[in-house]
């Protein structure tokens, strides 16, 4: 099953807007496979965002990101990777469509509230930083038949 690293950033935990985006991701009727609020680790939060090492705004990423609690999660289902960067919407909340996340709540690049994996390779990348041996859970979903 298709397994996606999302992460509630510190603006969208600090706005109250962890169970609405959780809602949104349970009624999509995708699986939350795993959960963990805590305050990232600044070598954690430079390696999650090593592609972006070079740019200007990496310190202030960095630092925000590790600023306050987030939320890690695994979710699961099929197709899960593409599904979440739809919830989540475009990068740019000006480019983000209402009825996404980030259409929906965010006015800044900066504080854009939401994280999804982009591809296979960096779900699986991600997973292994931010969740590395814990457990992640299998368990059954009335909608199962149809993740
Ligand atoms: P996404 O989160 O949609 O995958 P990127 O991988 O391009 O987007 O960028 C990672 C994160 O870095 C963005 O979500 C955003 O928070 C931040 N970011 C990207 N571009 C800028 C920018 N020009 N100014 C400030 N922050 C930015
Ligand atoms: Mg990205």
């Amino acid at each position: 099953m298709e397994r996606t690293y999302v992460m509630i950033k510190p603006d969208g935990v600090a706005r109250g807007l962890m169970g609405e985006i959780i809602s949104r991701i349970e009624k999509k009727g995708l699986k939350i496979a795993a959960m963990k609020l805590a305050v990232m680790e600044e070598s954690k939060a430079k390696e999650h965002y090593a592609e972006h090492a070079a740019r200007p705004f990496f310190p202030g990423l960095v630092s925000f990101i590790t600023s306050a609690p987030s939320l890690s999660l695994v979710v699961e289902g099929r197709d899960s990777i593409k599904i979440m960067r739809a919830i989540n919407g475009a990068t740019k909340p000006a480019e983000a469509a209402p009825g996404t996340i980030r259409g929906d709540f965010a006015m800044d690049t900066g504080r854009n509230i939401v994280h999804a994996s982009d591809s296979l390779e960096a779900a699986e990348r991600e997973i292994k930083i931010h969740f590395g041996n814990d457990k992640i859970l299998e368990y059954k979903r009335s909608e199962d038949a149809y993740l």
